[in-house]
């Protein structure tokens, strides 16, 4: 990840995702995807516009109630949330101004003309593309009651205290899902607890250490003001333990508020379905696997830094190297490897370097396995394979090759 702009001095909390940190970012949004959307039949994806009606924001609440209570320092001018610190400057020690609410919504204009008719917002959740679109999605595919919409994009919030790296950022990106449900059918604990095992499971799969999950229950005076039940889903992060994500009953709030229902297409009845909302910030989540997978290990008297992701999310599977550069021979027989291995996974071929130091790089960015051609492959047509954690090497017959790592890759 590299700070942005940073050609011209960056844009403070603004970050960029480099080659393999998009990697990560695309493996862990098809991992959501697959397991939320393509593994079940009462889900179904969307990909709504950024830019919405700003009418969209009244009906939701957001322009009244989407606000944080700004502070300044009267010494140094710095702002700050004020349910974020006590009662003086965390910086200087100075007098604070009385709070004021300061809206999360980011302005834009559309158009040439800066004016009030002009005004929008660009979306501060992902979560209102999928009620304004409740509607279409009926009409279009067949879905009954339960079911859920998902959706993964960027969302933008004018935070006053950005920060802690890609922890908190002004434009960043959600997965989210509204599961709609009947209540007079169905309890709205059961597939709340349903959907906190769901996610429970979901987070030991992608690699997430279990030992820093804490799960808080909100208090009924801190809840937001469309939800009935919220729990926070802690991590302990290097700068303390705060809210990875969020899973809330928003009741019939939104449904209600764009004035949408639904009609049984068995009884006729008409109701506004109530429902769960499991919402992820993708990059929290990431910073969640990096934390979790960064591992310092001694072997001999070296200490060796791996990151032990789960295959599925590694940014590279497999690194194919030939032992030595300068042998025609040995180069010619990796690339080929390597050219059959790339139609499967995401590989990356190095022949720069002795050998162990390239083992280093690998382990460094978390590929579980590393496949070695040497002088006995043009022999016998074997290579090694290396597995990440064991360091161990194993030898494999090339027409095996694919198998072997087939299986192990699952
Ligand atoms: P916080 O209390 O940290 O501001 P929130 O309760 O306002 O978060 P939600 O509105 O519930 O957050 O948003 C759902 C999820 O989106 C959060 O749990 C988090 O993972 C992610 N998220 C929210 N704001 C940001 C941000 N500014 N930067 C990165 N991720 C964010």
């Amino acid at each position: 990840m590299f700070p942005s702009s940073e050609i011209y001095g960056g844009l403070a909390n603004s970050w960029d995702f480099g080659p393999y940190g998009t990697e990560l970012k695309n493996n862990l949004k098809q991992n959501w995807w697959k397991n939320f959307v393509h593994n079940r039949e009462d889900m179904i994806g969307l990909d709504a516009a950024i830019i919405m009606n700003p009418k969209v924001w009244k009906a939701s609440g957001h322009l009244k109630e989407f606000k944080d209570p700004l502070v300044e320092c009267k010494k140094c001018h710095k702002r700050f949330r004020s349910d974020d610190i006590g009662k003086e400057c965390p910086e200087c020690k100075g007098e604070l101004t009385e709070p004021r609410p300061f809206s999360g919504l980011m302005k834009t204009f559309l158009g040439p003309a800066e004016d009030k008719t002009a005004e929008t917002y660009l979306r501060p959740e992902t979560a209102q593309g999928i009620f304004v679109n409740f509607k279409n999605i009926l009409d279009t595919t067949r879905q009954k009651l339960p079911f859920g919409i998902a959706q993964i994009g960027k969302a933008f919030r004018n935070e006053i205290t950005p920060g802690n790296f890609i922890f908190r950022t002004r434009e960043f990106e959600q997965m989210e899902i509204e599961y709609f449900f009947n209540p007079e059918k169905n309890k709205w604990e059961e597939k709340f607890n349903q959907w906190l095992e769901d996610f429970k499971k979901w987070m030991d799969e992608i690699g997430i250490d279990s030992k820093k999950l804490f799960f808080h229950n909100i208090e009924k005076e801190e809840l937001a003001h469309y939800s009935k039940k919220t729990i926070d889903i802690e991590f302990d992060f290097p700068f303390g333990r705060k809210e990875l994500f969020g899973l809330a009953y928003r009741t019939d709030f939104d449904l209600k508020s764009h004035k949408i229902n639904y009609k049984d297409p068995e009884t006729q009845d008409e109701f506004i379905p109530h429902v769960i909302e499991p919402s992820i910030g993708v990059d929290r989540m990431m910073l969640a696997i990096v934390l979790s997978a960064y591992t310092e290990e001694k072997v001999g008297d070296e200490t060796r830094t791996v990151m032990k992701f789960k295959n599925d999310i590694a940014p590279v599977k497999i690194a194919v190297f030939p032992l030595l550069k300068n042998k025609p021979e040995l180069v010619k027989k990796a690339k080929e490897i390597f050219n059959s291995l790339k139609l499967h996974w995401m590989c990356k071929f190095d022949d720069n370097g002795n050998i162990g130091k390239r083992y280093r790089r690998q382990d460094e960015i978390g590929t579980p396995y590393c496949v070695t051609v040497d002088f006995e492959t043009l022999k016998d047509n074997s290579v090694t394979a290396r597995n990440r954690d064991t360091m161990k090497q194993e030898r494999i017959k090339i027409d095996k090759l694919k198998e072997y790592l087939g299986e192990r890759l699952k």
